[in-house]
């Protein structure tokens, strides 16, 4: 049996890869963090009791600020696969928490990678790297792009990529950069601008607010749906050496249009609900991301599958359903879908 070790298993991509590892019959380990509410709920339907012999879903206590956990951990769990997705992944924050955003999603990866190499186990090394990397250089982006990070986000998944390129130059280490674009799903967190949407428009429709308030429309970005992208992240390990890949869906769509995708999905007009507020505008913006997954293609067999009017309309009909119940029962018949 394969064993995986998962940073970042309680966010929307660890959720999903999770339940894929779990499917290919491997045992997952899962890093979280102490949190005094509980931040699992995006994996409660994975967790097993943990008193049952026969469980492959394991829990530790860790964090990316702590060099020794990773330590004790990788001597613990001697994985065969580690996913590093753990980060301070919101871009709007990085620029409020930049030596936060620095530490975690930067130097964490430096601190993984090397306690990777001190406790010496042979472990294929996956990087979840960003299309925020690319930040001010045009599309289509791949693999060749060169960098120009507009966040300290950015700036961090930078230096991330770079120590796992350097941990695969230096020290021999399968390590991988995935280099994914946006990709959202119904377990996105409610703060990106995909899932904003999807869910204040269902929540107006249900009744249950009035407007949405957002930042620039203009945004170009290149939407995927986040369960097709773990499957990507997993074939990358699958390779026979360590390499870097692009995941996207090549196609491009405005922040308004993907309004559009939403509100016209539950038959409104999108002009009466939405509203601007500076406060969701960025001091640098990304003005936009479109990638080129034609190495991904020819080289894991992956393709998205899943565009992004599909897709909104997906996360549009979770969030109906998840708040259809906060509906008082009286009014629920005037309400739309
Ligand atoms: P999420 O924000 O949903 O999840 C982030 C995860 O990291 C959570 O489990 C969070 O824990 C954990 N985490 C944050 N800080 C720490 C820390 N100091 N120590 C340990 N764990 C920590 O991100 P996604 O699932 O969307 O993304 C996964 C990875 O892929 C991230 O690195 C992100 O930057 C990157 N990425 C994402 C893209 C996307 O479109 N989704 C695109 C390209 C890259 P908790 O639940 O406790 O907060
Ligand atoms: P990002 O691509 O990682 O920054 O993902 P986000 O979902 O946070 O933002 C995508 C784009 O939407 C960016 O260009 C934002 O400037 C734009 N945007 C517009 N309004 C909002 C908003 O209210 N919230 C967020 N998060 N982004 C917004």
């Amino acid at each position: 049996m394969k064993r995986a070790l998962i940073t970042g298993i309680t966010g929307q991509d660890g959720s999903y890869l999770a339940e894929l590892l779990l499917g290919k019959g491997y045992e997952v380990h899962g890093i979280i963090r102490r949190s005094s509410t509980f931040n699992t709920g995006r994996i409660e339907h994975l967790y097993q009791d943990p008193h049952d012999p026969e469980q492959r879903l394991v829990l530790h206590y860790g964090d990316l600020t702590d060099s020794s956990r990773l330590v004790t951990l990788l001597e613990k769990v001697r994985p065969d696969e580690v996913y590093h997705l753990a980060a301070q992944s919101h871009v709007r924050v990085s620029f409020d928490e930049p030596e936060y955003t620095g530490n975690t999603t930067g130097v964490g990866t430096a601190r993984l990678l090397e306690a990777i190499r001190m406790v010496g186990i042979e472990t294929r090394y996956y990087q979840a790297s960003s299309s925020e990397m690319f930040g001010a250089t045009p599309p289509p982006q791949n693999e060749e792009t060169p960098f120009y990070p507009r966040s300290p986000y950015g700036a961090a998944k930078v230096y991330g990529y770079w120590m796992a390129r350097n941990y695969r130059e230096a020290h021999g280490m399968f390590t991988v950069n995935g280099i994914l674009f946006n990709h959202e799903s119904p377990r996105r967190g409610e703060t990106f601008v995909t899932r904003k949407i999807a869910r204040a428009a269902a929540r107006i429709a249900l009744g249950l607010e009035e407007h949405v308030y957002l930042g620039n429309l203009d945004a170009i970005r290149d939407w995927g749906y986040a369960p097709e992208y773990v499957e990507g992240m997993w074939r990358m390990l699958q390779a026979d050496h360590g390499d870097d890949y692009v995941l996207a869906t090549g196609t491009a769509t405005t922040v308004e249009q993907w309004v559009r995708y939403c509100f016209d999905h539950v038959n409104l007009d999108w002009t009466d609900h939405v509203r601007f507020d500076e406060t969701y505008l960025r001091p640098t913006e990304v003005d936009a991301l479109i990638g080129d997954p034609a190495k991904a293609e020819n080289k894991l067999g992956w393709t998205a599958q899943t565009m992004p009017e599909q897709l909104a309309r997906i996360m549009v009909d979770a969030d109906l359903a998840e708040n259809r119940a906060l509906v008082p029962t009286s009014t629920l018949g005037r309400t739309a879908r």
